[in-house]
């Protein structure tokens, strides 16, 4: 695992996580969301048993890595398999991220990213919203799901109250039931 560190201060510490799930750096006390962790496609963020925030490559990157380099071995003809210290090197490096990523706890290959996960619930709104002719408080009603369904990928079983707290600026989660009469 390569440790994360916080590039507001540019810090030597790598971020640790704390009980409300948030990463902190403990040298500038800057707090870093999950979803703020900005790798590339082919990284997952993971956290050891320490507490540190980190990433390691994504399982199925590695495992594609491996399929790749055994592929390559057997097309190449018998005769000249110079190449073989290339490809057992490539297996091998990709073998040893897929070990380093099931000791950091990431065992499955991830499936689809959060950002992935996020995007298609908004364009899933958007497209209903653009295609048909929706009053406003349909409109407010397919976002205030699209919302809550992002909600529920972060905090299974999340309720309309803290929903509303995490998304909405209101005071109180009463002000949207004013919204349209939609109150029960
Ligand atoms: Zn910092």
């Amino acid at each position: 695992m390569t440790p994360i560190n916080c590039q507001q201060c540019g810090g030597l510490l790598p971020y640790r996580i704390q009980p409300d799930r948030l990463f902190k750096c403990h040298e500038c006390g800057n707090l870093l969301h999950w979803r703020d962790i900005d790798l590339d496609g082919s990284e997952v963020w993971a956290v050891d048993a320490e507490g540190t925030l980190g990433y390691v490559t994504d399982p199925a990157v590695s495992l594609a890595e491996m399929a790749e380099a055994v592929e390559e071995y057997l097309e190449t003809p018998a005769g000249i398999r110079g190449g073989l210290a290339t490809l057992l090197q490539k297996h091998s490096t990709a073998l040893m991220a897929l070990l380093d990523a099931r000791e950091a706890g990431i065992k499955a290959p991830a499936a689809y990213t959060w950002s992935q996960v996020y995007a298609a619930v908004n364009e899933g709104a958007d497209t209903v919203i653009d295609s048909l002719e929706l009053g406003e408080p349909e409109t407010d009603a397919i976002n205030l799901a699209a919302n809550a369904a992002i909600a529920c990928l972060e905090k299974p079983g999340i309720s309309f109250e803290e929903m509303v707290e995490n998304n909405y600026s209101v005071d109180t989660p009463d002000e949207i039931r004013s919204w349209w009469g939609w109150g029960k």
